[in-house]
């Protein structure tokens, strides 16, 4: 079976818009066919004045190289939010399809959905934070998703799936399973990149806001096979990525010695501040985590969450999430930040 087949009718048959920038690839000395302004009016060290590359090309030659994921199967979006909203705008129907979660995860998910008028199935993660592989057979026997989500490292608990658990899980789906590796430059998990190439109904998620430093340029990236390829080039917005984005993300990629540095620095500071959370009187349980941030368990969350924020730190109160109560998401940062948040908690 085609993955056409798990496509809405009117995407699959879709004439789609074609750019000036479509029509014509090569390189010419004039262009006067997208009604361009012929000069720039500001500074800016590239042709601000032109209609950016609607293929991010030169970003994805460099995902090619830099993080191992092949050209001609990347799509860059407007953040990772872009992405997810593709996905259900590609293979959901309005008012009729379903997608499943597996709780807690990233809120995102279920809100894109529910503007796009999508019925949201939660079941919930193991006591482990970790997909119950049966439950969620059942739950996709059931409820027949079209789309499957999958967050590794989850978001708010920071545990990665293993890679094995998602294949059994997107072997067993017969339609898209989604891979969110917005995380996955901080896990010690393999990444599911190999899956998206045995598996055509696999699609994963990355992104350059977390540890690459570029959330304001908001850069998200998807890895998919040729069909979900093409429909989600013919859905984007054309030009969906400015051309100031593109050029952060080129110099970011440029730079991945010191992002890697960055990363094991993070690592290594999230241990720190684990240990030393866990002496706190304030905490009953710091989850394990494989991200840059923390699930943490404490007495009073609502009250900490406060309180916290009365002396200028702010974290996350995730105590509504499924399973999470009173539990806080606390984003590793500097040594200093870091030291601030835990004399904070000690004066509460
Ligand atoms: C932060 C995050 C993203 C990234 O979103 P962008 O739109 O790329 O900034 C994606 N998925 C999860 C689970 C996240 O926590």
């Amino acid at each position: 079976m085609s993955v056409k087949n798990l496509m809405r009718e009117n995407i699959v048959s879709l004439d789609p818009y074609r750019c000036a920038r479509d029509e014509f690839e090569g390189s010419a000395e004039v262009y006067l066919d997208a009604n361009e302004s012929w000069r720039k009016y500001i500074d800016f060290p590239g042709e601000i004045n032109r209609y950016p590359d609607p293929r991010s090309s030169a970003v994805r030659k460099a995902l090619e190289e830099v993080l191992g994921l092949p050209y001609d199967s990347t799509i860059v979006g407007n953040g990772s939010d872009e992405i997810i909203d593709l996905l259900f705008r590609i293979f959901c129907n309005p008012g009729k399809d379903s997608v499943l979660l597996l709780g807690p995860t990233y809120g995102a998910y279920k809100v894109f959905a529910s503007i796009n008028d999508i019925k949201v199935n939660m079941i919930p993660l193991d006591e482990d934070f970790l997909p119950d592989v049966e439950a969620v057979k059942s739950a996709i026997d059931r409820f027949s998703p079209k789309l499957l989500f999958i967050c590794t490292p989850n978001n708010p608990t920071g545990n990665a799936v293993p890679l094995e658990t998602i294949r059994s899980i997107a072997s067993y789906n017969s339609a898209i399973t989604v891979v969110d590796e917005a995380y996955g430059d901080f896990s010690r998990e393999q990444s599911a990149a190999s899956l998206v190439l045995e598996n055509e109904r696999v699609v994963l998620m990355r992104t350059l806001s977390k540890a690459w430093g570029l959330a304001g340029a908001r850069v998200g990236i998807a890895m998919c096979s040729s069909e979900i390829h093409d429909a989600m080039y013919n859905v984007k917005y054309p030009y969906n990525l400015g051309l100031p984005s593109q050029l952060e993300a080129l110099k970011a990629l440029a730079n991945a010695e010191s992002v890697r540095a960055g990363v094991e620095y993070t690592i290594k500071e999230r241990e720190r501040l684990a240990r030393l959370l866990e002496r706190s009187s304030k905490v009953v349980k710091v989850y394990p985590s494989d991200a840059n941030f923390l699930l943490v368990k404490v007495v009073d969350a609502n009250e900490i969450y406060l309180g916290l924020q009365k002396k200028g730190v702010i974290v996350r109160n995730r105590s509504r999430e499924l399973n999470c109560e009173n539990c806080l998401r606390i984003t590793v940062g500097s040594v200093e930040e870091d030291d601030r948040l835990l004399a904070a908690l000690e004066e509460l």
